[in-house]
């Protein structure tokens, strides 16, 4: 069954992500940076998606579910771990038709913790892992890749994904509440990544 790892910015998520993907044996569908990628493409519509990012803002729903589809006719008989969609209702409603088997697991933070992860963090480019401000490399000890600051981590844009997350996003936990079909787990993603890896590797044992 696919997965779906809700979160809000700076929860670690991406870190946990990986470590599921490998361990277990899932493809790994990141949005954001899937997005990124695209927006580096020789695209039409590669600077709309460069410009909503810099600003923090969702990109249009019509490009999303393309992206899903796409995904999903070129993945088929694989499990999925999604990252970073859906990020609204109308987003759900979307993803539902298009993957419709899979739980929740919401790595829960404060929204204070959230802005101090995110504060001086550096990217892989390649892979878009972060790592945080105290990380003391120029370079990925995993790909070699010089780090870079994302460029929307900026104070605007960072405020902006954090207002979407609890206008928008949060609100979902309560619409899988409500229709009791998919699982929601919810883990305490404050701890270091090792415990909360643990506390995922719970959830998924059992399936
Ligand atoms: P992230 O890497 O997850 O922080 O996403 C970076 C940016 O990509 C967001 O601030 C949005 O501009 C865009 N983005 C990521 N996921 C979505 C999504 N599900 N829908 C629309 N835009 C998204």
């Amino acid at each position: 069954m696919n997965i779906l790892l809700i979160w809000i910015q700076g929860s670690g998520k991406g870190t946990q992500a990986r470590k599921i993907a490998a361990d277990y044996g899932y493809s790994f569908f990141e949005m954001g940076q899937k997005l990124r990628n695209f927006s580096e493409l020789d695209h039409p519509r590669s600077s709309e998606v460069k410009s909503h990012m810099e600003q923090g803002r969702l990109v249009p729903d019509d490009l999303i579910v393309a992206m899903l589809e796409h995904y999903r006719d070129t993945h088929r008989d694989e499990k999925v771990l999604f990252d970073g969609i859906p990020r609204s209702s109308s987003q759900k409603a979307l993803f539902d038709a298009v993957f419709p088997d899979y739980f929740v697991v919401f790595l829960d933070l404060k929204r204070e913790q959230a802005i101090d992860r995110l504060a001086g963090r550096k990217i892989d480019p390649t892979t878009g892992e972060s790592f945080p401000a105290h990380f003391e490399g120029t370079f990925s000890p995993f790909t070699g890749e010089r780090l870079i600051s994302r460029p929307d981590d900026t104070p605007q844009a960072v405020a902006k994904r954090i207002e979407i997350f609890y206008e928008n996003t949060l609100p979902l936990l309560a619409l899988w509440a409500q229709e009791n079909k998919h699982r929601v787990y919810t883990v305490d993603a404050s701890k270091d990544i090792e415990t909360v890896y643990e506390q995922i590797k719970v959830v998924l044992s059992a399936y």
